[in-house]
C-alpha cells in the first residue's frame, strides 16, 4: 500500500519550518530539502544536507522528527532507499521527548521498521546496508540496541561495560562472532578472546536481528548478533555478563 503523509505531518510549505530550532538557527533551505527528496537527481544532495544541518551529529529536535515523515515518503520513489531508512531510523532511535504528536511517531516508527524488514528480504546489499536496515527493523522494541548498531557496529567495535567491575570491555566483529577484551584490540590484539555463542537466544530483539540478518543473506553479522545474546566471562574480572547488558551500561 503507498504511503500517504498523515494529516498531523508538517506539509513541506508550512510557515512552521521556519520558527523550529535547529543546531545552526534558522534553516531557510530547509523546505527545498525537503522538496528534493521526491527527485531522484536531488534526493542524495536533500539528503546529505539533512544529516548535516538538521541530525547533526545525532542531535534531534523537534524539527529533526518532523522531517522523518517527508523522508519516508521519498522512500516510495527512491531505487535505493537505505540512506533514508537510516536516517529515519537514526532519528527515531534517538529521539527525546517533543512536542511531535505521538501518533505521527508511531506511524514513522511501524513504517521504518516495516520498511527495512522488506528491504532486507529483496536482498543484494553490502554489509554496511545490512547493518544499517537491521537497525533499522528493531527501532520498535530496542531503541538503545538500534541506536548503539547504528553507530558503532559496522567494522568497528561495539564498547561495553561490565555491570559487576564497571570497566570497560571491547567487543569486536570476528569473521566466527564475536571477541572480547580489556584492552583497546587495535594495541593489543593478542588479547581478544572468542565469545562462544548462546546455545539459545533468549533476548527478543536479538532473535528479531539474527532472523532478519540470515533473510538479507549475512550470515557472518547473524553469527556476530547472536552473540551479543551470550554469557561470557568478563576479561577484566573474569564474572559472567550478558554482552548485550554490558552494551547497555556503556
Ligand atoms: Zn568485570
Amino acid at each position: 500500500m503507498p504511503l500517504t503523509l498523515p494529516p498531523e505531518a508538517l506539509p513541506i510549505g508550512a510557515a512552521r519550518w521556519a520558527e523550529l530550532p535547529s543546531s545552526f538557527g534558522a534553516l531557510p533551505k530547509l523546505t527545498s530539502w525537503l522538496a528534493g527528496l521526491s527527485h531522484e537527481d536531488q534526493r542524495a544532495q536533500s539528503m546529505e544536507q539533512l544529516w548535516g544541518y538538521v541530525h547533526h551529529q545525532g542531535d534531534v529536535y523537534d524539527l529533526t522528527l518532523w522531517t522523518v515523515p517527508h523522508v519516508l515518503l521519498a522512500t516510495e520513489h527512491a531505487t535505493d532507499d537505505t540512506d533514508l531508512l537510516a536516517y529515519a531510523a537514526s532519528v527515531l532511535a534517538q529521539r527525546e521527548e517533543s512536542a511531535v504528536p505521538e501518533s505521527l511517531v508511531a506511524w514513522c516508527v511501524d513504517n521504518v521498521v516495516r520498511l527495512a524488514i522488506e528491504r532486507l528480504g529483496s536482498g543484494g546489499l553490502s554489509d554496511e546496508d545490512v547493518v544499517a536496515l537491521l537497525a533499522a527493523s528493531v527501532v520498535d522494541v530496542d531503541r538503545a540496541l538500534a541506536g548503539r548498531l547504528m553507530l558503532e557496529f559496522t567494522g568497528e567495535e561495539l564498547m561495553g561495560t561490565c555491570p559487576v567491575c564497571e570497566s570497560e570491555i571491547y567487543i569486536w566483529p570476528t569473521d566466527e562472532g564475536l571477541a572480547v577484551s580489556s584492552d583497546d584490540p587495535v594495541g593489543k590484539p593478542s588479547a581478544l578472546r572468542p565469545v562462544d555463542a548462546p546455545a539459545s537466544l533468549t533476548t527478543p530483539s536479538i532473535r528479531r536481528l539474527v532472523s532478519l540478518a540470515a533473510l538479507a543473506g549475512a550470515p557472518r553479522i547473524a553469527e556476530q548478533l547472536q552473540c551479543l545474546d551470550a554469557r561470557t566471562p568478563c576479561p577484566d574480572c573474569g564474572e559472567t555478563v550478558h554482552l548485550l547488558e554490558a552494551v547497555r551500561a556503556y
